[in-house]
């Protein structure tokens, strides 16, 4: 039986010379890579009690969305700067090539609730670490964050000492 990792591309030199980009599209575009992505992501919710799912743009929503609906839970997208139409929290961060600034709606999360973070990667975890402050400042306590995949040799579970955090495929 196929595994995750086995519908995921490795393409070298992407977007710069020395780094290996594990590409996703790879596993989209097969029916039975989709499935087996969401069921892994969903096992490592298993026994999480939690309220709110909230996800990354863009890859954040593609593996969030189907999650919270599989989960019956809501979805909270963090945006990047300038998308969202209502009263905003952001937060600039450092990338593995540059920086960002994400943003969440005020009100989309209520204080006290339970959010679980998730997006399709790990690098640096500089992304993460941001939504998870920006959840935080809303109110929100983030219970797990979980990744499709992770680039352990970059150490951005080091970011998010403090968190719980699992992912379904890690790369040396
Ligand atoms: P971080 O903030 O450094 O952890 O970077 C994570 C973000 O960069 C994720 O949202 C990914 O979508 C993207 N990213 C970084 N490296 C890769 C890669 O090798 N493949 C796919 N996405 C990547």
């Amino acid at each position: 039986m196929k595994k995750v990792e086995d519908y995921i591309r490795s393409i070298p030199d992407f977007p710069e010379e020395g780094i290996i980009f594990r590409d996703v599209t790879s596993i989209l575009q097969e029916a039975d890579g989709l499935h087996l992505a969401i069921d892994e992501m969903i096992k490592l919710l298993d026994g999480v009690d939690f309220d709110v799912i909230a996800g990354a743009e863009s890859r954040g929503f593609i593996f969030g969305v189907p999650i919270a609906y599989a989960l019956n839970k809501p979805f909270v997208p963090v945006r990047k700067a300038g998308k969202l139409p209502c009263a905003t929290v952001s937060k600039t961060y450092d990338l593995e090539y540059g920086s960002a600034t994400i943003e969440m709606h005020k009100d989309s999360i209520k204080p006290g609730q339970k959010v679980v973070l998730v997006d399709d990667l790990i690098a640096t975890g500089g992304t993460i670490e941001a939504a998870a402050q920006l959840v935080e400042e809303l109110g929100g306590e983030v219970v797990k964050i979980v990744f499709l995949m992770e680039l352990a040799g970059l150490h951005g579970r080091d970011k998010l000492a403090k968190y719980d955090v699992a992912s379904v495929v890690t790369y040396e």
